[in-house]
């Protein structure tokens, strides 16, 4: 008698739990999304070549990752998902999975997003699964504002950890790095702490350094070495974050699907136009089931992440019950 009641008692508990392992919704399976604002994709392939950014090219060469720069931004050129090469239609893009037609931002402004409807990809994530354990950190505070709060139905809070470091923006940026280093931090001591199903952990010195707002000497340039130096100083950063989640207790029982990449690229001291050093992107994946060939030999969308990532996870998003007008943040 005795028996069933503790065999009863672990049963519902793998069946509902965030546990490490195994022991979770998924049955291991987890997501670590890390965006880098605002990189051009020579500039991190000159950097890897330099060895300025040995923790992606490790990623990206290793047996299970990959690093394809047939990604792209901006949406479909001459039709309704043509969207500007910036942070705020960008980041909506890869964290809800559509186009500037559906979820309606713009800008860096956020006026007319609809994000009731087009939600992001954790929320979705939560209401399947509400035993999991989702986070996010960042140091540009519309991607909690904005793409995170305007996607809650009424105040309900999908975000187990959500982590907004304020840079001062004065100071013009200045303070990014350190700004980096404590979004770091905080996501290194989730990965020890707790045990996340989804993280999506944002970097943004890489696009200030870009704009020269930290350093009036930046540009967004593979020749430029504040711009290539600011990639690298992230590298260490996606490097700490891998030592972490490896060195989880039961890192040997589950199944990350580690993603990196960046919203747009940069021309000059700016971006937002239609170029191909704006356009055209990069990803990084790293996982045991990748779909190689598919990633390596066809240009994909940015709109493409949310859907690997379900995949991964093995979800089905709810349907959404379409708010009859378009929600504003
Ligand atoms: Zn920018």
């Amino acid at each position: 008698m005795k028996t069933t009641l503790v065999f009863l008692f672990m049963l519902s508990c793998s069946a509902f739990s965030h546990g490490p392992g195994k022991d979770n919704d998924f049955a291991g399976k987890r997501i670590l999304f890390i965006g880098i604002d605002g990189c051009r994709a020579d500039a991190l392939v000159a950097a890897m070549e330099r060895g300025l950014a040995p923790q992606m090219k490790m990623l990206s060469e290793s047996a299970d990752g990959l690093l394809t720069r047939q990604f792209y931004a901006g949406g479909e050129l001459g039709t309704p998902t043509h969207q500007p090469t910036v942070s705020g239609p960008g980041w909506t893009s890869l964290l809800t999975g559509v186009w500037m037609d559906k979820h309606g931002v713009k800008d860096n402004r956020f006026i007319g997003g609809r994000f009731q409807n087009h939600s992001h990809f954790m929320r979705h994530i939560k209401e399947v699964a509400p035993s999991s354990f989702c986070s996010s950190f960042a140091d540009w505070p519309p991607i909690h504002d904005y793409i995170a709060d305007g996607s809650r139905v009424g105040s309900k809070e999908f975000l187990d950890v959500k982590f907004t470091a304020v840079p001062d923006a004065k100071r013009h940026f200045i303070d990014n790095p350190e700004k980096d280093i404590e979004v770091r931090d905080e996501a290194v001591k989730t990965l020890r702490t707790q045990n996340p199903d989804a993280m999506f952990v944002y970097f943004g010195q890489v696009d200030e350094f870009g704009h020269g707002a930290t350093d009036s000497r930046g540009s967004f340039s593979p020749d430029n070495s504040l711009y290539v130096n600011a990639i690298s100083h992230v590298d260490s950063h996606v490097g700490e974050l891998i030592r972490a989640l490896r060195g989880r207790k039961e890192f040997i029982n589950e199944n990350w699907l580690v993603l990196i990449t960046t919203d747009h690229g940069g021309r000059g001291t700016g971006h937002g136009g239609d170029s191909d050093e704006e356009r055209n992107i990069w990803l990084i994946v790293h996982g045991r089931e990748l779909p190689r060939e598919e990633l390596l030999n066809k240009a994909t969308p940015q709109t493409a992440l949310v859907p690997m990532i379900y995949k991964h996870l093995g979800i089905q998003p709810k349907p959404v019950i379409l708010a009859p007008s378009d929600q504003k943040p």
